[in-house]
């Protein structure tokens, strides 16, 4: 029998198991050329960005593909979790502590 562990709290779940699946994906075109891509200061922009990631002084921006990511959740972290799925009351508490 497969043993799953609540990827919030770390309890074993024993009974009720809840998974979360969660994608991160642009909702943009980033490869859409824009009609300011095409002018010379932009372009000798990009030439030198290229340059400077191909000599490893610049890091490579970051893959604009989707991103998937799946929890397994134990029931209390699962209420928690749909209560706050993007967690603004952690990032309230953040915010007010820094003031
Ligand atoms: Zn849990």
């Amino acid at each position: 029998m497969r043993h799953f562990t609540c990827d919030l709290c770390g309890d074993s779940i024993h009974d009720d198991r809840y998974v979360v699946k969660m994608e991160i994906f642009a909702a943009f075109d980033p490869d859409e050329l824009k009609e300011s891509d095409f002018d010379s200061d932009t372009l000798a922009a990009v030439s030198e960005q290229i340059a400077a990631i191909e000599s490893g002084i610049v890091e490579a921006p970051s893959d604009s593909s989707a991103q998937r990511f799946r929890f397994d959740l134990c029931e209390g972290c699962r209420t928690r979790f749909a209560d706050d799925p993007l967690a603004r009351d952690a990032m309230g508490r953040v915010n007010f502590s820094e003031n």
